[in-house]
């Protein structure tokens, strides 16, 4: 048993004083605002709970930066795709794991505390546990979610040259989960992961579902494009939420990744079905996505989270100041996620993003509450965006200052990871890395 001291602590109700917390074998087991900081530790500054990322494709890490030149006459989602396709032809294991290694330290470092891997680069099998291993070393905590993906196209179009290293079926997956089985506890969870509708067709969806632990996280991608959506309207007479809503029995299980594309209907339906919508707000931004109605969702009670999918931002706060200025820019406002708890949108934001994320991964955390995981974002009481500021003004400054380094120390389940902003690793890891971009941009 451990206790920690912090002058200002992030609860689910809002900033509390003087909180103090007590852990034990990882699980925070009391929480008590207005105490005194006697037989504590003192945290070295404000304490929020750890954020989970919770739609990741750990490799596309080493594009960032790469793809934004022009590279087709009409460039967008597709034609980054193809140049995507390109880079993961030359990846091995060794480049994946020296990939996941770097990034799953860059996001606990930032503040990520627990990461869903949605894992489709099948082939060789290997590549799947290589991210086990990454996570391990890092010491995040992993939620794998290995891909279904059958298909280029709807209608059942067979997978073109370059998507066979992601072919598998409902057997493929399963044998995956059965390989992982020994490995699960309380840091490595399991889930899967449909692709999306254009890759899986509607039986091997079912049948998936239908096999799987009924506890078991899914996630799929929805509606991030309009051809998408399109297609899917052609082919099963629906729109993809629409499809998934009136199909599968959505509920809080579930994770749609991105659902950028959604009529009204859809966000009232994809709301009331409990679902967690997995926004990415930086790698959508990055394709020329769209813009997810989050206000209308938000109105509605829907759950969501961040993830950070193609990793051109590791840093869960950008994620956050992106989602709400996306939203003043289209509304022509200002502070519009808010909520009965707080008036100030960085606190708004970070508490409902780590509840949702916490759903999404299948986890007991994303709150400093009583039954949740130890997994605190210490910032730096010293650093001079937080002189003379508390309660939401801290969030605020996460948040909206400009800041990206105002976490300090972050624990993952009672143990330390990173401390005065390093963790053990980072410097072997960046030199893998490093090697292995370099092998790969050869
Ligand atoms: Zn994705």
């Amino acid at each position: 048993m451990k206790k920690y001291f912090a002058r200002d602590a992030l609860l689910p109700s809002g900033w509390a004083r003087d909180a103090l917390i007590v852990v034990d074998s990882g699980e925070i087991v009391a929480v008590d605002a207005g105490s005194a900081p006697e037989g504590a530790e003192r945290l070295h500054g404000p304490v929020l709970p750890g954020m989970a990322n919770l739609h990741s494709h750990a490799f596309q890490r080493a594009m960032a930066g790469l793809t934004d030149v022009r590279a087709a006459s009409h460039d967008d989602f597709w034609s980054w795709r193809e140049l995507m396709y390109l880079f993961m032809e030359r990846l091995t294991p060794d480049h994946a794991e020296a990939i996941a290694g770097q990034l799953y330290i860059e996001m606990l470092k930032h503040g990520y505390t627990a990461v869903a891997e949605f894992h489709y680069v099948h082939h060789p099998a290997e590549m799947l546990g290589r991210h086990l291993d990454a996570a391990r070393e890092s010491g995040i905590a992993i939620t794998l979610l290995p891909s279904l993906y059958r298909w280029s196209g709807f209608g059942g179009q067979p997978l073109k040259d370059r998507q066979k290293r992601f072919a598998s079926d409902t057997a493929t997956v399963l044998e995956l989960l059965g390989g992982l089985k020994r490995h699960v506890s309380a840091d490595i969870r399991t889930g899967v992961a449909p692709h999306s509708l254009r890759a899986v067709d509607p039986q091997s969806l079912k049948d998936l579902v239908a096999l799987i632990d009924e506890r078991a996280p899914i996630h799929i991608h929805a509606a991030e494009q309009t051809r998408e959506v399109e297609e899917c309207a052609l082919a099963l007479g629906k729109r993809p939420v629409e499809w998934l809503l009136e199909n599968c029995a959505i509920d809080g299980r579930w994770c749609l990744a991105h659902a950028t594309h959604v009529t009204a209907g859809e966000v009232i339906g994809l709301a009331a079905s409990g679902a967690v919508v997995g926004l990415c707000p930086s790698t959508e931004a990055s394709l020329g996505d769209g813009i997810f109605p989050l206000l209308a969702y938000r109105g509605a009670s829907g759950r969501y989270g961040i993830g950070g999918d193609s990793h051109v931002s590791r840093d869960p706060a950008e994620e956050l100041r992106l989602l709400e200025y996306v939203q003043r820019l289209v509304g022509r406002r200002r502070n519009l996620n808010i909520s009965s708890t707080s008036q100030a949108v960085g606190t708004t934001l970070w508490l409902e993003a780590a509840a949702g994320g916490a759903q999404a991964l299948g986890r007991e955390m994303g709150a400093l509450a009583i039954h949740k995981r130890a997994d605190f974002v210490v910032l730096d009481a010293a650093h001079p965006d937080l002189a003379g500021k508390a309660g939401d003004a801290i969030a605020n400054a996460l948040v909206f200052s400009g800041a990206s380094d105002l976490v300090r120390d972050v624990m993952v389940a009672g143990r330390w990871v990173v401390r005065e902003r390093h963790h053990a690793l980072e410097e072997k890891a960046a030199r893998r890395y490093a090697k292995t971009v370099a092998q790969l941009l050869a």
